[in-house]
């Protein structure tokens, strides 16, 4: 299937990523909970086939520097934070430092209020993103693990609190300063892990079923006619970005 899967297991999770001419493998794991020996187990007894290469180990303690800039230097990348993997946000946080540092350069040269508004705007990035990390800890239904019970009952910043129980009472969701993760992110992490709404808003009380239906069959039709229209997966890699391609270009 040409798809990520990323799989909970007690202490963490394993990803399992297939490529053309491989399948990535991975595990994360909180190493209070779990020791490297297990894990490692753990890893390759999971992995299909052949393992081509010995595991890498990275040790990281999630965090960022308060100062992204900071006089004439620019933390980007690693050397300004790293939010565990789960949401693969490292290379996009990269893309958006470096645009927003071309913009932050009109003058081709540095003053106090570009470095705060670009630190402040990083921060903000950062600190959504580890927002909606911590919501897929946090809103387990797991209780079969020290470690899951542990997120379960953990306390999280009052950013993400407000953020949940606003869905909770009303299904309410709002994305704020170019949020990355869009509304819809948010919803599909809240009810695919139980979050739901006690209430809704009487708005949508003013569609009828017919209504509803009639949009949502509109919304499948455009779905399945645009599907039908594009090539297969397996046939646009290997058309735009196939192995043999690249490696001749
Ligand atoms: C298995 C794996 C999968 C990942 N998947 C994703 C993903 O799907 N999406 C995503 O967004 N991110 C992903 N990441 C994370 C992402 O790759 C990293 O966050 C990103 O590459 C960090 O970039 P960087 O330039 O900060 O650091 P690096 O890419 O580590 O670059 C640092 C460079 O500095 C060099 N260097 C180090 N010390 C010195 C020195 N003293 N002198 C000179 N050079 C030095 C290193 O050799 C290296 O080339 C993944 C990471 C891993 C390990």
């Amino acid at each position: 299937m040409p798809y990520t899967r990323a799989i909970a297991h007690d202490a963490g999770w394993q990803w399992r990523i297939p490529l053309q001419s491989r399948v990535g493998n991975g595990i994360v794991y909180c190493s209070r909970y779990l020791d490297q020996d297990t894990a490692m187990e753990r890893l390759l007894g999971n992995i299909e086939g052949e393992v081509l290469t010995k595991p890498n180990i990275l040790r990281f303690g999630a965090g960022m520097r308060k100062k992204q800039w900071h006089r004439n230097c620019v933390a980007i990348g690693l050397s300004g934070g790293f939010m565990e993997p789960l949401e693969s946000t490292s290379i996009h946080l990269i893309q958006r430092a470096v645009l927003r540092l071309i913009r932050m350069l009109p003058l081709g040269k540095t003053s106090e209020r570009d470095v705060a508004e670009f630190n402040d705007q990083q921060i903000t990035d950062m600190l959504q993103i580890r927002d909606f990390l911590i919501l897929h800890y946090k809103a387990t239904e797991r209780t079969d693990s020290e470690f899951w019970r542990y997120c379960k009952s953990m306390p999280i910043p009052d950013t993400l609190e407000q953020k949940i129980e606003l869905f909770r009472e009303a299904g309410l969701v709002f994305r704020k300063n170019e949020e990355l993760f869009v509304e819809n992110s948010w919803v599909q992490v809240m009810m695919g892990q139980g979050i739901m709404p006690q209430t809704h808003h009487p708005i949508a009380e003013k569609l009828t079923n017919e209504e509803l239906a009639r949009f949502l069959a509109t919304i499948r039709d455009t779905v399945a006619k645009t599907v039908k229209s594009l090539p297969e997966h397996a046939a646009y890699v290997s058309r735009y970005c196939g192995i043999a391609r690249a490696a001749a270009a």
